[in-house]
């Protein structure tokens, strides 16, 4: 482990930033100025189709005008490939990854007990053993495969900083996963434990929507040989509409830059957050400097946030 922890805020620049990130990025923040970790910034923009262009300095400026700073200039992922196939390629030649040529549909279909609710199904293994390397596959199928992750049997657990002890069992439910898309995109579980480890990122701290992403995550840092830089988890509920479902464009318009040209000062945004992180702000409005020291997880509320927006005194 790195003698300083380090946490990292790392915006996907597929949108634009909502009130729902914006609070996970402050207690993120928090936790981190507070504790006096590093804390770097890094764009997660590999997920090439989503990527909105401009979305990247977007986040930075909806961050900035928060009152957000970050340590170091910001860690693009997409200028980091050749870490990214240098991880895949050593899963690859020892083993522990295999070329799939199954597309989405195929993947539907084969699998044997769909949760009727649930959108994951279950990988059937189809192509484990089927390819002897990339090449064959394509020379075989005319298709460029996917790359997939072997999930050993067995239980993966691990202990949330939030919720507590976690046990996840993906060999039942969610099966191998893609590790480098058919086009040779590293896919966000490989790409993330790469580059926290190489950041030297000791604390993760992210909504609790990625809960389920951690175990596959814990399997990739054994798999590379990383043990001794897998990171404490701290997983916190999101902020919701008043139908229950995660914000989005369905609840209306929170995203900060919308905020901002409306003229609602940042202060009264980061009061609001505030409250929602289980802090007395004292004011309408305060700065997120002013927050320093008064964050604690204890007080973080165990429920979602519901967002009403007649409520909310922002515009
Ligand atoms: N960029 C990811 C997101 O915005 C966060 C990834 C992570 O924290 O692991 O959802």
């Amino acid at each position: 482990m790195p003698t300083v922890p380090s946490s990292r805020l790392a915006p996907s620049p597929t949108g634009a930033l909502h009130l729902g990130n914006a609070r996970t990025f402050l207690i993120n923040w928090l936790i981190g100025r507070q504790s006096g970790w590093n804390l770097p910034l890094r764009i997660d923009d590999l997920d090439g189709p989503r990527v909105k262009a401009g979305a990247d300095q977007q986040a930075l400026a909806d961050l900035t005008w928060l009152g957000l700073d970050w340590d170091g200039q910001p860690i693009y992922q997409s200028h980091r490939l050749s870490l990214y196939q240098a991880a895949v390629n050593n899963l690859l030649n020892r083993g522990l990854a295999y070329p799939c040529v199954c597309s989405r549909k195929e993947v539907e279909s084969a699998a044997s007990a769909p949760h009727a609710e649930d959108q994951s199904v279950r990988y059937p293994g189809t192509c484990d053993g089927r390819f002897i390397s990339i090449h064959d596959a394509v020379a075989k199928t005319g298709r460029q495969p996917a790359l997939r992750f072997r999930v050993p049997p067995g239980p993966v657990s691990f202990n949330d900083n939030f919720f507590g002890p976690q046990t996840f069992d993906l060999s039942t439910t969610s099966g191998d996963f893609v590790i480098a898309k058919a086009d040779a995109t590293p896919a966000y579980q490989l790409a993330v434990v790469v580059d926290d480890a190489e950041m030297g990122v000791t604390h993760i701290l992210r909504g609790d929507d990625l809960l389920d992403s951690t175990p596959r995550q814990l399997l990739l840092y054994r798999a590379l040989g990383l043990d001794s830089s897998i990171p404490h988890y701290i997983h916190v509920p999101l902020v919701v509409g008043l139908d229950g479902r995660r914000l989005a464009k369905r609840h209306g318009d929170t995203r900060l830059s919308s905020y901002r040209e409306s003229g609602v000062p940042p202060e009264r945004i980061v009061a609001m957050l505030a409250r929602w992180c289980g802090i007395n702000p004292g004011h309408d409005e305060i700065t997120a400097r002013e927050l320093i020291g008064k964050f604690d997880l204890a007080n973080l509320p165990h429920h979602q946030i519901t967002f009403d927006p007649a409520a909310s005194h922002l515009s």
